[in-house]
């Protein structure tokens, strides 16, 4: 069947496969030389980036609300193949839990998001040493904020969070906090393994207005976790890309004759070791394609997007882990790509749902709510 050759792998639509080549001519050639120009300074690179990734269109297809998620996985994907992923521009900052607000909200806060002139930070995680949840007491037309949240990734460039708090009488919602607000300060500064900056909040007394609460009263969590799953989706596409840009190296390197004139590739222990690398990257590819078909197909796939967030990300984090191994200390030297992938992959197995703590969720969405499919 040749008219189909190229594209059953992945069943894409011609229009996906152009995209998903486009795609890949940009991110191997305008990004990677981005990525690989020590010359620039983080600033202008990400800026850099972001007018290539908007005059490639790309860049709105993150904010545009009807981007089929299939859509999004190829581009996340092939991004991810070329180890380009990660640079910062690459795609423009969503609604997330402002999708579809209407004003006041929509010209404060999330028009400026789009538009990039405002910062949102995602405020999800409690302290570890927290009392209690953080909880809003109403007030007339205001909320009063108290607690704390930790680990809000690049809080302390935020304008405001999108935080889950506790209302009193009401349950939990999402709300807007301003940074600049009276009452709110960072308690810590914080950086992780993969480079990402964080910073920990203190909110007392923070007067907030009742309409920064979004979407009716109590479905706070629910609006969180519809946002979360939508970025697990985007870890998982992240992950497997990046499984795939890992084994292309390796390939590449067991190939190559090394001092001692060995060629790995020709080791029958080497070749048992890459073939069981590539069924696992085959397995979680697998899934989270089908992640995203169920999703466009309007399946509630909470479970499925928690099932392939795991798999791909604990995968990506073997196949890093076990690439390193086989290329020996090389590529544990600083400033190597394998070495810069293993610090990032690993903390996607924490960010965006911590693997046991899914596991869990995913027995629960079956065991007691009979949700989820195999
Ligand atoms: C790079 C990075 C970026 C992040 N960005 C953000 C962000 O922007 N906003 C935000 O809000 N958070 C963010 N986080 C925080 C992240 O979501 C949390 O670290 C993660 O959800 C785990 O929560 P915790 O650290 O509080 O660990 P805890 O919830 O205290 O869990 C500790 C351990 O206990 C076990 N455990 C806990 N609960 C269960 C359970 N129900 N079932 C089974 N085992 C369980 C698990 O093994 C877990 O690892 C980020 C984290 C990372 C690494």
């Amino acid at each position: 069947m040749p008219a189909l050759r190229g594209r059953v792998p992945e069943f894409l639509s011609p229009e996906l496969t152009a995209l998903r080549d486009r795609v890949a001519a940009l991110a191997s050639g305008e990004l990677a030389a981005l990525r690989d120009d020590a010359t620039l300074s983080p600033a202008d690179r990400a800026a850099r980036v972001r007018a290539a990734c908007k005059a490639a269109g790309l860049y709105h297809l993150t904010q545009a609300e009807d981007t089929p998620e299939l859509t999004l996985l190829v581009v996340r994907e092939t991004l991810a193949l070329h180890n380009t992923s990660h640079l910062p521009g690459v795609l423009g900052a969503g609604a997330g839990v402002l999708a579809g607000v209407g004003e006041p909200l929509r010209s404060s806060h999330l028009l400026p998001v789009l538009a990039g002139d405002k910062r949102a930070g995602f405020a999800f995680t409690e302290s570890a040493d927290a009392p209690r949840p953080t909880w809003a007491v109403p007030e007339g037309d205001t909320l009063v904020v108290n607690g704390s949240k930790s680990y809000v990734t690049g809080g302390a460039q935020a304008d405001f969070l999108a935080a889950l708090v506790d209302v009193e009488g009401q349950g939990p919602s999402m709300v807007i906090i301003d940074t600049d607000a009276p009452g709110v300060s960072i308690s810590r500064h914080f950086g992780s393994m993969d480079g990402s900056q964080h910073a920990a909040f203190r909110f007392e007394s923070v007067r907030v207005p009742r309409h920064h609460a979004i979407g009716a009263p109590g479905d706070g969590r629910g609006r969180a976790l519809a946002k979360i799953s939508a970025v697990r989706r985007a870890v998982a596409a992240d992950c497997v890309g990046s499984a795939g840009w890992i084994i292309g190296l390796l390939a590449e390197e067991l190939r190559r004759p090394r001092r001692s004139g060995l060629v790995l590739a020709a080791s029958e222990r080497i070749r048992l070791r890459y073939g069981d690398l590539r069924i696992r990257a085959y397995a979680a590819r697998s899934a989270v394609y089908r992640a995203a078909r169920l999703a466009d197909a309007g399946h509630d796939a909470v479970n499925e997007t928690i099932a392939a967030k795991v798999l791909a990300s604990e995968i990506a984090g073997e196949i890093a882990d076990a690439a390193i191994q086989l290329l020996g200390g090389e590529a544990l030297v600083t400033g190597h790509p394998l070495e810069a992938q293993f610090r990032r992959l690993r903390s996607l197995r924490l960010a965006e749902g911590e693997t046991d703590t899914l596991r869990v969720n995913l027995a629960r969405g079956h065991l007691d709510l009979g949700k989820g499919s195999i």
